[in-house]
């Protein structure tokens, strides 16, 4: 029997935006279930915390059947381990996320054979689309939509 492909696309998610949401659909066409994971790191200082974080992606992933959101803290291989994943999702965009994405995803196949480390490449239009520029524009009042969901806008804005 062919094994059932399970799928996991860790991140800060701080918060979610366009271009990750556009990984999350492609991602999910290519596995029989997909777990979203907010990656619980404090010394990166979010803005949002696990919960909202979490929150928030399960208001826009709702439309995907089969995906899970939640949480971890720890070593991405454990979790991966733990859920019984045997893909690793991982967005790229430009030439900035290769060096960092190349050196981890050897890293964890070092830490855990059977994990395959897959890189999606989203529609361009969300190729500079950030965290922490979405951020940066809603700090200084300016309009976010286009780049997050309605959801997300108004966690923004409810910030202030
Ligand atoms: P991390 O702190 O793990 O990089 P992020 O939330 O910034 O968490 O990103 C999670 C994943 O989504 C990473 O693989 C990142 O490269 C990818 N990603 C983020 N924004 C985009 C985007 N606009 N287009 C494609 N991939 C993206």
């Amino acid at each position: 029997m062919p094994t059932k492909r399970i799928g996991l696309y860790p991140g800060s998610f701080d918060p979610v935006t366009n271009g990750h949401l556009d990984i999350a659909e492609r991602a999910f066409k290519l596995c029989d279930e997909l777990h979203i994971a907010v990656v619980a790191n404090p010394s990166k200082n979010p803005l949002f915390s696990v919960e909202e974080r979490v929150d928030l992606l399960k208001q826009t992933t709702k439309h995907l059947k089969n995906v899970k959101v939640s949480s971890f803290e720890g070593l991405l291989v454990d979790y991966a381990k733990e859920i019984k994943a045997n893909i690793i999702f991982r967005g790229l965009r430009a030439v900035s996320d290769f060096e960092y994405e190349f050196q981890m995803a050897l890293i964890n196949r070092n830490l855990h054979k059977e994990i395959e480390v897959v890189f999606l490449v989203p529609n361009e239009k969300f190729i500079f689309l950030s965290s922490s520029s979405i951020k940066e524009v809603a700090k200084l009042g300016g309009d976010v939509s286009g780049f997050v969901p309605a959801v997300v806008k108004r966690a923004l804005r409810d910030l202030k």
